[in-house]
């Protein structure tokens, strides 16, 4: 029996590279044919032509950094990862990476299965996972072999949390990034100088100065370039590839070009809110809403992440989407135990297609690198997913670049009841997002299958090919 056929009629195809007018032909889950005037007398009636006419026909959008049912503070987050998986899809994006925690008790493979086991059934997205370590033995360093058979080849490590138990001590991160380099594992890190930060907390503590817009200052910019530029020449010394996740400030951009110069290899995301959001948020009612971390920062820094984008030396935007209720949020009003984080995969698009194409800043082809094809490299799932490449998986977003919208709740789908980027006015929204074959969102509404998401095996990280 042949295989459904989808024919993209009349649109203009978007890659990391170029930008043309083609129709595109799916054949089951995957991508048949690019090329212009596909004839459609071949379909037969139960085939379906969809007239994209003036629309973008771009690769589905990568988010390599959400936190759907987190487990975290004796709280879950909001979106399960049925529901944060169908509000990112209907705003366009395909594949997400998720993190598997370092479980007491568990080897790394049982928390990853244990993982995959929560988000089977329920993911309408295909995702992999990173693995988080928190603590460094002969055991995990065993352990990590076994990650590569189960097809995860990030970790995740931070250099703060020391008290909370999620950091590796300092004196064992070499021996870690040893290993991890042995093994063509790529670290990505939640980078926040420890000592800093504990400094910091017990000084506003003692002044019981702990308001939410008090978070910056014991969160300082100066905590994320000490440890950005720690662990870039620690890379640097074992010859590891380094990514930094969620980069937030001007400074650490600085630190970043610094190691970069002395011949590091350092990569970085950083995320809607950091690019768009400043920190007179925390002076507005129901601050809680913005706490996140690190945290919202100055237009300079603002500034300055947008200009490594430009330039490339951010490699690429990611969400961090950690939703919490508004209830959840607002129980609590002193910044240390806030519960952190927001509400961001649906918007990720939109927003990244008004402020950086919109305002002249990167054109169409970058966009598709910083949103999609650039996490498909790094995180090893290229080019199945990030590319249109005929024979690879048919994820597509459809995107309409005249769309007028105001963003607010309503019209997302996220549980978390609120958007930090309420009110805000854009120009140009997805309109379908098909994920191997299947239209899963139209219109900004979900029209796939809960379940219908399959867990991703990566392959090694490209960042191991730019020796
Ligand atoms: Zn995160």
């Amino acid at each position: 029996m042949q295989q459904k056929r989808k024919l993209l009629k009349g649109g203009i195809i978007v890659t990391d590279n170029q930008m043309y007018k083609s129709d595109l032909l799916i054949e089951g889950e995957k991508i048949l044919q690019i090329a212009e005037d596909i004839d459609s007398t071949e379909l037969t009636a139960a085939q379906q032509i969809i007239d994209v006419s003036g629309k973008l026909i771009m690769p589905g959008v990568i988010d390599p950094h959400t936190h759907f049912q987190l487990r975290s503070r004796n709280t879950i987050t909001a979106d399960d990862f049925a529901r944060g998986s169908i509000s990112a899809a209907c705003g366009g994006v395909t594949t997400f990476i998720d993190y598997s925690d370092h479980l007491p008790g568990l080897s790394l493979k049982e928390a990853v299965n244990r993982r995959i086991a929560e988000a089977r059934d329920q993911t309408v997205l295909d995702y992999t996972l990173h693995q988080t370590i928190t603590h460094f033995d002969n055991q995990v360093s065993q352990q990590l072999d076994e990650l590569l058979e189960l097809g995860i080849n990030s970790i995740k490590i931070f250099t703060t949390y020391r008290r909370e138990g999620y950091m590796i001590p300092r004196t064992e991160w070499e021996q870690v990034f040893h290993r991890l380099r042995e093994l063509q594992i790529l670290p990505t890190v939640h980078a926040e100088d420890d000592e800093l930060v504990v400094r910091r907390e017990a000084e506003y503590g003692a002044k019981d100065q702990c308001s939410p817009e008090m978070h910056p200052k014991i969160r300082p910019a100066e905590s994320e370039a000490l440890a950005v530029e720690e662990i870039g020449n620690l890379g640097k010394k074992v010859g590891l590839p380094v990514y930094i996740a969620h980069l937030s400030s001007q400074v650490g951009c600085q630190a970043l070009q610094r190691v970069k110069r002395a011949g590091g290899q350092i990569y970085a995301e950083t995320t809607p809110h950091y690019l768009l959001l400043t920190e007179d948020k925390l002076l507005e009612p129901e601050a809680q809403k913005f706490i996140m971390t690190p945290p919202l920062r100055t237009t300079q820094d603002r500034q300055a992440l947008w200009e490594g984008l430009r330039l490339g030396e951010i490699q690429l935007v990611a969400t961090d989407h950690c939703s919490f209720t508004l209830e959840q949020k607002l129980a609590d009003d002193n910044c240390l135990t806030i519960l952190p984080g927001i509400p961001g995969s649906e918007t990720m698009l939109p927003l990244i297609h008004h402020f950086g194409v919109g305002q002249g800043l990167f054109d169409y082809p970058q966009l598709v690198k910083i949103l999609s094809t650039s996490a498909a490299k790094i995180f090893g799932l290229y080019p199945e997913k990030g590319s249109l490449l005929p024979g690879t998986d048919a994820d597509i977003v459809v995107f309409d670049p005249v769309k007028s919208v105001v963003l607010c709740t309503e019209m997302l789908h996220s549980a978390a009841g609120y958007t930090p980027f309420d009110g805000i006015e854009l120009t140009g929204y997805p309109i379908m997002t098909i994920l191997r074959g299947e239209i899963i969102a139209r219109e900004g509404e979900f029209c796939g299958q809960t379940g219908y998401g399959k867990f991703l095996k990566s392959s090694v990280s490209c960042l191991y090919c730019v020796e």
